[in-house]
């Protein structure tokens, strides 16, 4: 049976993405999201080329592209002696090599802009602050007054939706957490290039600082081990909780450690992450983004994820075959490149904060390396186009 209405529950980028892919199939699509506002939560977001070619076909990446920025480079660089390790070229490179550019932006200003096509499309409507625990057919209709063909699970990391599909895996804590804040762009730009994505590696440690454009600021995030395992997104850290955080920076940069020392509202992200499991239970619900699969930071990919999910699974759902079939054809396609992508994740977590001999052996490795050369390992992830059609093994009438 064809797919003509969808409820899809959380409106954070993997939903609104879903709700846009879905509505650009001709289907009818109710959101559910428990916030009575969608307000500017988050932090710093980089679309790569494989997420910015989604967001492309939604039609939102011209309004991107006017207000993110696109940097110059990754550069790699020593978080103590702040020398360059290496670096991987973007910009113009990303739009050559990726035919699509790697952007980076706040994660409210990703939000709003699909949001703002959302709020457009006469075929989305939008129900804020209404919490769904489960993916009951009578809660649902209690909210948006119509049965739908498929509820879609985009609830985040501590989704509840989840909880309804035998099996599935509740999150476990990584063992690292992040501490991201907002610098004003003339402090940020005394320690950072402000032309690019700058990756400063550490012991167990790595910071990640790039230009928010659209505010005239830097993000920054700092990974590192610890940092408890409270069931929550963020916190605001105290003056205690940042002194004590810091001491995994230790052998840091001065300047660095200063900056972090005097971070304004600093936040903290206790990371979890969503191992192996079903995503879907027949025909009737299934999970996308963090609520299927969130994890750590180290790929930068997440949100990305959350994208490609959201626009594959209206490719698999809106075929004229059976759904449930067609849903287990997307879960399968998209556990394999989630694994890869999970692996990447690993990989960087091993080279980012290596020390002793393996951190002197990855620094020859990679000033050795053409930047060109580490770009070509990054094609099978960022040259990805997500499907606009199920395969044509997926059933189909
Ligand atoms: C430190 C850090 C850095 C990151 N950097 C990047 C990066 O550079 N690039 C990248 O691609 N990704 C990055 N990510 C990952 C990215 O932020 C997440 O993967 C992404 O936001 C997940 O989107 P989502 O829509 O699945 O979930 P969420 O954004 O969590 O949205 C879930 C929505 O569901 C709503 N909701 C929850 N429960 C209910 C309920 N019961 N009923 C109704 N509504 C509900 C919530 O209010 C929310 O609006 C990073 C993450 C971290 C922690």
């Amino acid at each position: 049976m064809p797919v003509r209405t969808v409820a899809i529950v959380g409106a954070g980028i993997a939903g609104l993405t879903a709700a846009l892919a879905f509505a650009r199939k001709g289907v009818a699509v109710d959101m559910i999201e428990k916030a009575p506002a969608l307000e500017e939560v988050g932090a710093g977001l980089q679309s790569f080329p494989n997420a910015s070619a989604v967001l492309d076909k939604l039609g939102v990446l011209p309004a991107l592209e006017k207000l993110w920025f696109e940097p110059d480079r990754i550069l790699l660089v020593s978080g103590s002696s702040l020398k360059p390790v290496s670096s991987v070229p973007s910009g113009t490179f990303a739009r050559q090599r990726w035919h699509m550019p790697h952007g980076v932006l706040h994660r409210a200003t990703l939000q709003s802009t699909l949001l703002a096509a959302v709020q457009a499309n006469p075929l989305c409507r939008l129900y804020l602050g209404q919490q769904l625990d489960a993916a009951s057919e009578a809660d649902i209709v209690a909210v948006t007054g119509r049965v739908p063909d498929l509820v879609v699970g985009a609830d985040g990391v501590w989704s509840a939706l989840r909880r309804t599909v035998p099996g599935a895996k509740a999150p476990r804590f990584s063992g690292n957490m992040a501490i991201r804040f907002v610098l004003d762009s003339a402090t940020g730009a005394t320690v950072f290039d402000p032309t690019c994505v700058t990756a400063l590696l550490g012991a167990k440690t790595h910071i990640v600082a790039y230009p928010l454009r659209e505010m005239n600021a830097f993000n920054l995030v700092a990974i590192l081990q610890g940092g408890g395992d409270a069931r929550s997104w963020f916190r605001s850290m105290s003056a205690w909780d940042l002194t004590a955080a810091l001491a995994a920076f230790s052998n840091w940069n001065p300047a660095i450690q200063h900056l972090l020392a005097t971070a304004p509202n600093p936040t903290s992200w206790p990371l979890f992450q969503v191992a192996d499991g079903p995503w879907h239970v027949g025909s009737s619900t299934v999970l996308i983004g963090d609520a299927a699969h969130a994890m750590t930071p180290f790929a930068a990919q997440g949100a990305a994820m959350a994208i490609e999910d959201a626009f594959e699974l209206a490719a698999f759902a809106t075929g004229t075959g059976p759904l449930a079939p067609a849903l287990a054809a997307f879960e399968q396609h998209r556990r394999a490149r989630i694994a890869k992508v999970r692996a990447r994740g690993a990989f960087n977590r091993f080279a980012y904060h290596a020390r002793g001999p393996v951190r002197v052996a990855r620094d020859i490795v990679l000033s050795m390396r053409p930047p060109e050369t580490l770009a070509s390992d990054l094609d099978w992830l960022y040259g990805y186009r997500a499907l606009d059609e199920a395969p044509v093994s997926t059933p189909r009438h």
